[in-house]
């Protein structure tokens, strides 16, 4: 088969829920992607940071293999010998007292949502049905009818309705939008310390310790959806830790098991996830034994291969090359660690031209948001290749 049987399959027998660049990959290692007529590529997209320990990580294959051939799954019905060491090494490394495993993020997002609402009416005696969560515009948290019925994306909403109630939407970045929302009924107030999807928007400097000191004079639970921005990606373990901030409840996700298999959990205090009784909330797959190992291997290689210092230091040096470009087309060069936006102005025709011009060039970028590139690479990158991905970088950000 050539590229284009591969392309025509897809275009023929699945559904349309994507435009993907026309590039068809068969093989990954480290930050490089090889398609089918064997062409190589840097990752600048990592699966939406889902792969931040880098493509096809040979401990990660070991682990996976070696537990694919013991045990793979026995629901929640029975205990595993891994679930509790993946538990372990999570408070170990977040000081979160508890873990709740799931597999995608929005389920885990949709979990958050479960017990913060449980917890305003166990804990905070909200009266019942009552109970309100505030969110952020530009807010992009997964694609469940809850999730996408408080989008303010219209695409994302448009014929899914009728939505689920109690959910208010403010401005991000706004500190006094989060106190002016909050009435006796506000349970939690959930947000992106980075907003990844809406264009990688950085909110203002001391933004989350306001949030924080909000959250606690009127006891509301602050959740943060850390799935992209969380596990390094951002340079610091958390986003949130750019600002010394603590939130009650941690959402994490894609990095969690490295890109092999989709984990994802909700970390938490006892006080929160205490509250779940058996019965209360659950997923088949959510604390599968392969999932364990594979997470917990790569929360290893996280640490152990210092992934998150090389984010901070090669994400600066990336950011700061980035910005020195002379380019007739850029508005802004914003972002932290390895997660960083280039918005162009709208004059210059939207992201993606530029996208397929870096693909042309051995690069793989994805627009966001029509008039924002965004680099995000895997955290095993190395400054020879950032240096050598900026050369053309440059030309790109140059064409007519
Ligand atoms: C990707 C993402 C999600 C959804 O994760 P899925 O695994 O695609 O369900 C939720 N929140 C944020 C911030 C994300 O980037």
């Amino acid at each position: 088969m050539q590229t284009s049987d591969y392309i025509a399959l897809e275009e023929q027998y699945g559904a349309h829920n994507y435009h993907p660049l026309d590039v068809v990959l068969e093989r990954g290692e480290g930050i490089w992607l090889y398609d089918t007529d064997g062409n190589k590529y840097m990752d600048c997209l990592s699966a939406y940071s889902a792969v931040n320990q880098g493509h096809c990580h040979p401990r990660l294959t070991r682990a996976m293999i070696e537990q694919a051939q013991r045990l793979t799954l026995t629901s929640r019905a029975f205990r595993n010998n891994k679930l509790g060491q993946l538990y372990q090494s999570l408070h170990h490394l977040t000081g979160y007292e508890l873990t709740l495993p799931m597999n995608s993020g929005a389920e885990a997002v949709e979990t958050a949502l479960k017990v913060a609402r449980k917890w305003g009416y166990r804990v905070k005696r909200v009266e019942p049905e009552q109970a309100e969560i505030v969110v952020c515009e530009g807010n992009f948290h997964g694609r469940t009818i809850t999730i996408v019925g408080f989008s303010s994306e219209a695409q994302y909403r448009e014929d899914f309705g009728p939505f689920p109630p109690g959910f208010k939407l403010i401005p991000y970045g706004d500190a006094q939008a989060l106190e002016a929302a909050i009435t006796p009924n506000t349970v939690a107030f959930l947000v992106e310390p980075i907003q990844g999807e809406a264009g990688v928007i950085v909110p203002p400097a001391g933004y989350l310790k306001k949030v924080r000191q909000i959250c606690d004079r009127h006891k509301v639970l602050f959740m943060a959806d850390e799935i992209q921005t969380g596990l390094g990606r951002t340079g610091q373990l958390f986003a949130c830790d750019h600002e010394d901030v603590r939130p009650d409840v941690m959402i994490i996700g894609k990095a969690l098991a490295g890109g092999f298999y989709p984990v994802s959990a909700v970390l938490s205090s006892q006080e929160v996830l205490g509250l779940f009784r058996p019965g209360d909330h659950g997923s088949t797959f959510g604390g599968n034994p392969l999932g364990a190992a594979v997470a917990l291997e790569a929360l290893a290689v996280l640490t152990e291969e210092r992934l998150i210092e090389n984010a901070r230091e090669l994400g600066e040096y990336f950011q700061e090359r980035l910005a020195e470009i002379p380019s007739p087309h850029v508005k802004e060069v914003r972002g932290k660690g390895l997660l960083i936006g280039v918005e162009l102005k709208p004059e210059a025709g939207g992201a993606r031209r530029f996208c397929e011009a870096l693909q042309q060039r051995g690069i793989l970028c994805k627009e966001t948001h029509r008039h924002v590139i965004r680099f995000a690479p895997p955290l095993v990158i190395k400054r020879e290749e950032i240096d050598w991905a900026l050369g053309h970088i440059t030309d790109v950000l140059n064409m007519e």
